[in-house]
């Protein structure tokens, strides 16, 4: 079986970028009889931008959720939390010792970093934590330790995939032998890139999210503040990467989202164009809404979940991975 792994970092409120970009199509490949799937809360990753415990620990909760009320079924699938794998932290030791330091200084989200640094004629690595600096290595390690054969990602993530290949690469020939398989990005063309209340990609890290289980008055209110120009109704309007539009067809039919195009080409006002947004979201969203409702109010249940999956996935998979690696670089396997 394929092996394809996906994650979400834990430092915020699930959005409807983090549905309609990863956990929709990751539900939706992983009921394929030949996929093994492996769905992570990335808490490990959640320090590097945020240090507030009850934060982390918040949307530790709120993803798990939001994972299982969108339908991952955690008895045919590996669904767990990073930090209850110790072997990933000590796997990415090992990979930080054949890491490239020049490669991690060309990694996007550490150049990013110091291009706002120039920007704003503050030094370099200024605000830059080592952490930032050796995210793709983590990365590394979560898809490596378990061999996953495809990793869903959007283009930014691409170079990170191909550090992952590097690294395990490295290994591979350092120790001379077949330790790790080598991952491959999976971009998928039909899975939009949505953007936010701004217009700018929706991210946690941008704040323009608008929560996937927002209270539907809520959901409502935060589409009719969407960014929009000055066109009134009765003008036409280009749907082309136009945000309302963009985010209706993520959630739409093709017949529906054409005709969605056709209205505002013809003068939709922005005023009406948000409420059949919002119509959209809320009747596709109000069931899952329900079981993450009520999800959410048993944290003992999501708690139990992950730690029967971490238990198993780690006699299953990672302590005998850690075993052969350990063996191969000459530290004494733990017994
Ligand atoms: P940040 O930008 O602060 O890291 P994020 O909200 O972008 O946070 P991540 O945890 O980095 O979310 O991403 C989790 C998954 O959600 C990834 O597969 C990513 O591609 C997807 N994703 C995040 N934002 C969007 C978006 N706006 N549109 C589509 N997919 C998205």
């Amino acid at each position: 079986r394929t092996r394809i792994l996906t994650g979400i970092t834990t430092s915020g409120t699930p959005h409807l970028g983090n549905y309609a970009g990863a956990i929709r199509p990751a539900i939706e490949s992983g009921k394929a009889a030949d996929v093994e799937s492996f769905y992570f809360l990335a808490d490990y990753h959640a320090l590097i931008k945020a240090q507030d415990p009850a934060l982390v620990q918040r949307s530790t909760l709120e993803i798990a959720a939001a994972w299982l009320a969108c339908g991952l079924d955690p008895r045919r699938t590996w669904f767990y939390r990073q930090s209850d794998i110790p072997e990933i932290p000590e796997l990415t030791w090992f990979l930080t010792c054949v890491a490239g330091k020049g490669l991690l200084n060309r990694a996007h989200a550490y150049k990013a970093a110091n291009d706002r640094n120039a920007e704003e004629g503050l030094d370099a690595d200024a605000g830059v934590t080592a952490g930032l600096f050796m995210y793709p290595v983590l990365m590394a390690a979560d898809i490596l330790i378990f061999d996953a054969q495809r990793v869903p990602v959007g283009r930014d993530q691409i170079q990170h995939i191909e550090m992952a290949r590097d690294f395990g690469q490295r290994f591979n020939h350092t120790y001379g032998g077949e330790y790790f398989v080598l991952p491959e990005a999976q971009i998928d063309d039909s899975v939009a890139t949505l953007p936010g209340l701004d217009g700018r990609k929706m991210s946690k890290s941008y704040r323009n999210t608008i929560p996937l289980f927002a209270p539907s008055a809520e959901l409502r209110k935060l589409i009719a503040g969407i960014v929009t120009d000055t066109r009134m109704p009765g003008e036409p309007k280009d749907p082309e990467g136009n945000a309302l539009f963009e985010l209706y067809s993520a959630f739409a039919t093709a017949e529906q989202s054409a005709a969605f195009a056709h209205a505002l080409r013809g003068g939709l006002g922005w005023g009406d164009a948000k409420t059949q947004l919002f119509e959209l979201l809320d009747q596709q969203i109000a069931p899952m809404r329900e079981r993450y409702d009520a999800l959410i109010a048993d944290p003992a249940q999501i708690e139990a979940i992950l730690l029967d999956n971490a238990q198993r996935l780690r006699e299953t998979y990672a302590i005998p991975k850690l075993r052969e690696l350990r063996s191969a670089i000459g530290i004494r396997p733990l017994t």
